[in-house]
């Protein structure tokens, strides 16, 4: 699959560039580090950035300050650009999209089978920044590029620790570092460090978390009288799921939070035992082999119900499975 990202821009002069609703690190690195390289590049074109307002976390990145997020009324772009999502997941400027002269998706999700005029996507490629990485000029690196593709792989990798962490992944993350920024404060930023509320948010929703399919499943929500009393948005929940997948014996950790009357977001970690992309995306959702999400309707026990069927459906299929 050949690609040339600058070919694919090249004569328009207004581009637009957006990612996936509630963006993670990945997501924010990728439009970010997009936007930087395309004004480098093609410095006569007009290049925007939208997306919700992404963490504060993220405010190092170069760019970030001028994140449009209220999605103003535009004339349509000449090439708009999808970053690590489906057209469908980019909420309010899905409209850009559709109205755009041209369409490109860049993604690593394998359950997006291409939603652009153009697509390119590489489920094997652990992080969308990874995958800017290898379509980018090295020579039009600078440090600032180098600091949000890094943002990505960072958050997108579990720090180098899942198993979308390849050679290849680590051997650009020791190019990236080479430019010189701080690395070891931004892990510890945007990756470990949390707020106190967050901390404690997260000891709650440890606390009341149930095991249930033999203990080698777990379950905790939130609801939105929660995140009221603390005062938290679903950024805040953040690395609960992650922490739930830490549990010994568990092989399919299932974080939810509320987001209306009878309707939660839903996210899930696994391992080799059960592909959670699949049980995704029989709720409209998806997502990669071992971290996937969806949003759910019902009560909690209606989402539980339905989940565990498709998870054990999962394990039955993947019985005998080797860990890694
Ligand atoms: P999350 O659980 O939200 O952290 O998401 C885990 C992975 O699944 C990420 O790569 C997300 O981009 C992806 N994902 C989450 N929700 C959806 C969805 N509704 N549709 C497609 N992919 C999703
Ligand atoms: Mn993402
Ligand atoms: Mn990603």
């Amino acid at each position: 699959m050949s690609f040339d990202l600058l070919k694919e821009c090249e004569n328009a002069k207004r581009i637009g560039i957006s990612g996936h609703v509630r963006p993670d690190g990945d997501c924010v690195g990728a439009v970010l580090g997009m936007q930087m390289y395309l004004r480098k590049c093609l410095p006569g074109a007009e290049v925007k950035a939208f997306l919700e307002k992404p963490a504060e976390i993220f405010r190092e990145i170069q760019g970030y300050d001028g994140i449009d997020s209220a999605f103003p009324t535009e004339e349509p772009f000449d090439v708009f650009l999808a970053l690590d999502c489906t057209a469908d997941r980019l909420g309010e400027a899905e409209k850009y999209f559709r109205a755009a002269h041209k369409t490109v998706n860049i993604d690593h999700h394998v359950t997006n089978s291409g939603s652009g005029d153009i697509n390119y996507i590489r489920p094997e490629t652990g992080s969308t920044c990874e995958l800017l990485y290898d379509l980018f000029d090295p020579d039009r690196l600078d440090r600032e590029l180098a600091m949000a593709l890094y943002v990505g792989i960072i958050h997108d990798t579990g720090v180098f620790q899942y198993s979308n962490t390849t050679p290849a992944t680590l051997e650009k993350s020791a190019r990236l570092i080479s430019y010189g920024f701080d690395f070891p404060r931004l892990i510890q930023e945007t990756f470990y460090q949390k707020t106190y509320v967050q901390a404690q948010i997260m000891g709650r929703a440890l606390m009341e978390s149930i095991r249930f399919m033999n203990n080698t499943c777990i379950v905790s929500v939130v609801y939105k009288k929660n995140m009221d009393f603390y005062d938290v948005e679903p950024s805040d929940l953040d690395g609960i799921v992650n922490q739930l997948r830490n549990i010994e014996g568990i092989s399919c950790a299932i974080f939810m939070y509320q987001t209306d009357v009878q309707e939660f977001k839903v996210s899930m970690r696994s391992d080799e035992k059960v592909n959670v992309a699949e049980v995704a995306m029989h709720f409209g959702g998806g997502g990669h082999a071992r971290a996937a999400g969806c949003t759910m309707r019902g009560n909690f026990y209606d989402c539980i119900n339905n989940l565990s069927l498709h998870i054990s459906e999962q394990m039955k299929e993947n019985e005998g499975a080797q860990a890694d």
